[in-house]
């Protein structure tokens, strides 16, 4: 196989990743959006180009890599809110700047091809609840999806009230937001992974955002699937899958579909080489 085969999928990523960055560079005039789209292409590419070389934790290279990048450098030293609550901050003064392309990008118009590959490579919160020991989910999921249109709906009027009330020093409020907000989520996501024994119980029940990214990676153009003249139903995909997913029915309606996160645990796992 030629090395440019072999590589194509880390070249796609990071050739998709520049185009990004050169278009909003140009067109917003500002050398930040070629920087940090090129640095966040560039990371993604070297965790699918270590995946590709079987590198076991090539999946959590990629977390730590954009999760400290956007918690410590975007939202601590740059103070850009990039929670949802920045993100409606940015939206409802009608600034196209770092967190409304940032929701964009990765959590609204993304997920239409990459899925949820935010929530398996990025997303600064569970770089720190990937730590956990609940890897693989001990208890059956709960009937308590219903809890993230709450915290949405919640983040929506938090910041809708701001602005009704004519709060002043709206940055000032946004940047402790997004600390106090960061303070609150750690605490739930670990509280609930020992309380749950699974370190996604915050992803599956309370996480605002996945009422963006389950409806868009419904569509998803990646997706894992099964070669069913392979697949001997030995179930080994679905004990390994840290978000309960049915990966053997390739339907885009299969059980919790819109919960993959593209982590590759099914494919590593499968002893068929049938996904
Ligand atoms: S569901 Fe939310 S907390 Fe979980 S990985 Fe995705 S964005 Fe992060
Ligand atoms: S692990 Fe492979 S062989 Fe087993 S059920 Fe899943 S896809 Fe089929
Ligand atoms: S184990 Fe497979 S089906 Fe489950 S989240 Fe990871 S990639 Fe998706």
């Amino acid at each position: 196989m030629s090395i440019v085969k072999k590589y194509a999928h880390p070249i796609i990523i990071f050739l998709i990743f520049e185009i990004v960055a050169v278009t909003l560079w140009l067109t917003k005039h500002n050398l930040f959006y070629l920087l940090n789209f090129s640095y966040i292409g560039i990371s993604i590419a070297l965790g699918v180009f270590l995946y590709i070389r079987r590198y076991k934790h090539a999946r959590r290279v990629v977390q730590l890599l954009v999760g400290i990048y956007m918690l410590v450098y975007l939202g601590l030293i740059c103070n850009e809110n990039m929670q949802i609550e920045g993100f409606w901050y940015y939206l409802f003064t009608g600034v196209f700047e770092a967190a409304t392309i940032h929701y964009a990008v990765a959590k609204i118009f993304g997920p239409l091809i990459f899925g949820r590959g935010w929530c398996g490579y990025a997303c600064w919160t569970v770089m720190v609840l990937d730590f956990l020991p609940y890897k693989v989910p001990k208890e059956p999921r709960k009937k308590l999806g219903w809890i993230r249109y709450l915290t949405f709906a919640a983040s929506l009027i938090f910041v809708s009230s701001l602005f009704l009330a004519r709060v002043g020093n709206l940055e000032r409020i946004m940047f402790w937001a997004f600390i106090v907000g960061n303070v609150v989520y750690y605490a739930v996501g670990i509280a609930l992974a020992f309380a749950f024994k699974d370190n996604r119980a915050f992803c599956k029940y309370i996480c605002p955002i996945t009422v963006f990214l389950k409806p868009m990676s419904y569509f998803s153009l990646f997706r894992v699937k099964c070669d069913k003249e392979k697949c001997v139903s030995c179930g080994k995909c679905k004990r390994v899958c840290p978000m309960n997913v049915d990966v053997t029915d390739n339907s885009r309606k299969r059980e919790n579909g819109t919960e993959c996160i593209l982590c590759m645990e099914c494919v590593k796992s499968c002893p068929k080489d049938a996904l």
